[in-house]
């Protein structure tokens, strides 16, 4: 009789402990966001002194100006857009201000946005005319029916709705052009730039933003306006934004593919992002990168690349600025 009841007991006590554990919060992040600068195979020497910091500290200004939207109860969405348009301004990186040069010697800029809450987006594709196209992929996507607008369609539809134009003239970097001529003579060179983030109300969105690949083909369209190729979030699973070689990224769907391997094999992020980036895409040659965020806060900064610009911030207090693997 003793041993019946002192079996009773244990399993009385067990249960109790099972139902704490349930009951527990799991650690969710109260915000999050994550910043892209680009991905690429490069090493240290390929910098010049000084020009590594001032990466660094550009990714970190930016990171810091969604930390504070974040942080002050603002929404995901303001934050992503905000932090793009910062790095769309900078000459530094691969989009807006900084886009590099198509074959013809021309910029065509790419951009899209995805609200996680009810998976609407924007995004317009083979712009030259607009300071910035991640503001214009953002009225797409809250002002119109549709989801991507193209050339000069979505160049009239962002000057009938007061968005900045420039003149084409506006592009031009020394540095850029220098790169068409040396891609020109077979040597890459990446800068995209992403970013995504939750916030305090749970809700997760994506941005990115690109001149596309240095040397395209006129009309190229690449992966950052295509929705679950570059770009995605859905707040069932996560938010995303890639860098790299685009077609793969189109060809393997592959911010849509990590967060279908999250909602359907209950993958974490970190091994959805591991799974597609350093498995399917290393498999065959498709080089790049993707930051993501899920719903509880977890980041992933995956590569296959040698380096990728990437900073991250948590409401914990966790945060680090980074570039080579
Ligand atoms: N993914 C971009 C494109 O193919 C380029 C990049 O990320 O560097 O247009």
């Amino acid at each position: 009789m003793k041993t019946i009841i002192l079996f009773l007991f244990v399993l009385m006590l067990a249960s109790c402990n099972t139902s704490q554990n349930k009951n527990k919060a799991p650690d969710r992040q109260k915000w999050a966001i994550v910043v892209h600068g680009g991905a690429g195979n490069m090493k240290p020497e390929n910098f010049k002194p000084g020009d590594l910091d001032r990466y660094k500290q550009e990714l970190k200004a930016a990171l810091d100006i969604g930390k504070k939207i974040l942080a002050d109860g603002g929404t995901s969405l303001d934050a992503v857009e905000r932090v793009i348009r910062y790095l769309e301004d900078c000459p530094l990186f691969n989009a807006g201000k900084g886009a590099v040069f198509t074959h013809d010697v021309r910029n065509e800029l790419d951009a899209a946005i995805m609200d996680g809450r009810d998976l609407n987006a924007g995004a317009i594709a083979g712009v030259g005319d607009i300071k910035n196209p991640i503001t214009v992929a953002r009225m797409v996507m809250e002002q119109t029916p549709h989801v991507m607008m193209i050339g000069k369609g979505a160049s009239l539809f962002a000057k009938e709705h007061g968005a900045v134009m420039v003149d084409s003239s506006y592009f031009y970097t020394e540095k850029r052009w220098k790169s068409l001529q040396k891609v020109l003579e077979k040597s890459g060179k990446m800068g995209t730039v992403g970013c995504v983030a939750l916030d305090e109300h749970g809700n997760l969105a994506a941005a990115t933003s690109t001149g596309g690949m240095t040397n395209k083909m006129y009309g190229r369209v690449g992966d950052v306006p295509i929705i679950g190729a570059g770009t995605y979030a859905n707040n069932n699973s996560c938010a995303l934004s890639a860098t790299g070689h685009g077609e793969f990224f189109i060809r393997y769907t592959v911010t849509h593919d990590i967060s279908a391997l999250m909602q359907y094999k209950g993958m974490s992020l970190q091994d959805a992002a591991q799974k597609v980036i350093n498995g399917k895409l290393e498999k065959v040659d498709g080089r790049g990168g993707v930051i993501g965020v899920d719903k509880d806060g977890n980041v992933a900064l995956v590569m296959n690349t040698t380096g990728m610009f990437r900073a991250f911030a948590k409401s914990d207090g966790e945060e680090g600025v980074a570039v080579f693997k």
